[in-house]
């Protein structure tokens, strides 16, 4: 085939889902069958499961980093830059790049996996003193940050900047917020032991939610035994609850108490990238409407999928749509290179349908839960199961050798609880980390795309 008539498949975001298409799309069809370009911002792509373990120092942040050009076969064209709006009826994308050269990509096919950020509300001080899980360079961030607040706090002689220092508040029961609160006591519960002048009573973690249960997915039994090693360790958690306002100094639940702390950690959830606002195209709570396909009605060659899509989770029925897991947006990447390939050879394309496999838990050392298949598993065999699964399901095997030998040295070893320093002077905020200010309004993008068009006729 000509190269000038070779369709031009954009895919946008490099997560699991983005990365697991191209991918498909690279093994499947020939060089000669179309011309795929990625764009991202970075030149990897992240194992977000295992943030709160680079957060805590149990990995390095390299880890699991997973590199985009590890093999000479991939021959997809990579944009470094991010996507910041798309016009559905001239099929342009305009992308940010590094350098902050704004420029137009045209496509005939376009996969949309930007992936989600956090999700925030309208509680005063939030956006400006709470950092979230969802980047390398937050969980790298954190970690300097819980650290210093050891060193701060034991160079201190005032009792009330040291108790501030010494408490720390994470938000949000799912998943990813009780391994993060989980994991960040481990972390200063160990560290404590090298300040002989800090009172280790005096470090207090607070896991608060608004459900009345932590991860409702598990179950109650395990849950349940979830919150009890979490409470045997002395992690404080109160459900029911959530933040009235936050400030540098102190939290306020709620439920009334002011938690004096300069660390406020908020895992509330995700919403989906702000990207798909700027397709005006119809949402599910912000996350695009698609069908079973993952193609978006009403526009050719346009798919969406993972944490910014509402795929229907066929399995569940009644209406339900798939919960933004890497589990499905790994599945839902390989069916939508599927479809798109149908799609070019004139075949019929095929609904995503899976099976939630269960989840695992990893509380740090050897706490753990995990419900794989619907087997209920809690202790070192839940822990060897999660730690098994992450290892399985990580794309590349210097991946899984850096992170089994990381885990290796970890447990033999410890930690030193080294500060890097690379964490700003000026404190980061959410916006910072996940360039949430950085798209257009659908307007802008169609008045953009219109001004260029026109420039070059
Ligand atoms: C702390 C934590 C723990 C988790 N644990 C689990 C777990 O145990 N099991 C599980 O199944 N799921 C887990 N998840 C959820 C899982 O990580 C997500 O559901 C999954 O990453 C979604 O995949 P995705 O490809 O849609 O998005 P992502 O993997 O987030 O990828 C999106 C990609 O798009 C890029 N991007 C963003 N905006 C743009 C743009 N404008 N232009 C170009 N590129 C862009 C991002 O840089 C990123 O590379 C966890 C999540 C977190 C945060």
């Amino acid at each position: 085939m000509n190269t000038v008539t070779r369709p031009r498949i954009l895919v946008v975001g490099a997560g699991f889902a983005g990365v697991e298409c191209v991918r498909r799309l690279e093994r499947r069809l020939s060089p000669g069958e179309a011309h795929i370009t990625l764009v991202t911002p970075f030149s990897y792509q992240l194992y977000l499961p295992l943030l709160p373990q680079v957060a805590s120092g149990v990995l390095t942040p390299q880890s699991i980093a997973l590199s985009l050009r590890r093999s000479t076969k991939y021959r997809t064209r990579i944009i470094p830059g991010g996507a910041i709006g798309v016009d559905l009826r001239s099929k342009v994308c305009v992308i940010r790049t590094l350098t902050g050269r704004v420029v137009d990509e045209p496509y005939d096919y376009i996969v949309l996996a930007p992936g989600s950020v956090t999700r925030t509300f309208d509680i005063p001080g939030l956006t400006d003193h709470a950092f979230g899980m969802k980047t390398l360079a937050e969980a790298a961030y954190i970690r300097d940050h819980v650290i210093s607040q050891l060193d701060l706090a034991d160079a201190s002689v005032d009792p009330a900047e040291r108790a501030s220092r010494l408490q720390f508040v994470v938000v949000g029961g799912g998943y990813a917020g009780t391994e993060t609160a989980a994991c960040l006591q481990r972390l200063t519960h160990a560290a404590v032991r090298r300040y002989p002048r800090l009172d280790p009573s005096l470090i207090k973690w607070h896991l608060i939610d608004i459900a009345p249960r932590l991860m409702p997915e598990l179950g109650e039994r395990l849950g349940r035994s979830a919150q009890e090693d979490l409470r045997r360790r002395g992690i404080e958690i109160s459900l029911g609850v959530s933040i009235a306002k936050a400030g540098p100094e102190e939290v306020t639940f709620t439920d009334g108490r002011v938690v004096p702390t300069r660390t406020l950690i908020w895992t509330a959830g995700v919403v989906a990238s702000p990207l798909i606002a700027t397709l005006g195209a119809d949402t599910v709570k912000g996350r695009l409407a698609v069908t079973a396909e993952m193609c978006l009605p009403g526009y050719d060659g346009v798919f969406a999928l993972g944490d910014s899509a509402a795929v229907p989770d066929l399995a569940k029925g009644d209406g339900a749509v798939c919960p933004p897991t890497a589990q499905h947006a790994t599945r839902q990447g390989r069916r939508v290179a599927e479809n798109l390939i149908a799609t070019l050879r004139n075949q019929p394309m095929r609904p995503y349908q899976h099976k939630d496999l269960g989840l695992v838990v990893d509380l740090g050392g050897k706490d753990a839960v995990a419900r794989p298949l619907g087997l209920e598993m809690h202790g070192l065999p839940a822990q060897a199961v999660t730690r098994g699964y992450h290892l399985g399901a990580m794309r590349t095997n210097v991946a899984k050798v850096r992170v089994g030998t990381s885990w290796l040295l970890n447990a033999v070893a410890g930690d030193d609880f080294v500060r890097t320093g690379f964490q700003a002077r000026k404190p980061a905020k959410l916006k910072d980390f996940e360039y949430t200010d950085a798209y257009m309004t659908p307007d802008q993008v169609r008045e953009h795309v219109a001004r260029e068009h026109s420039g070059r006729l």
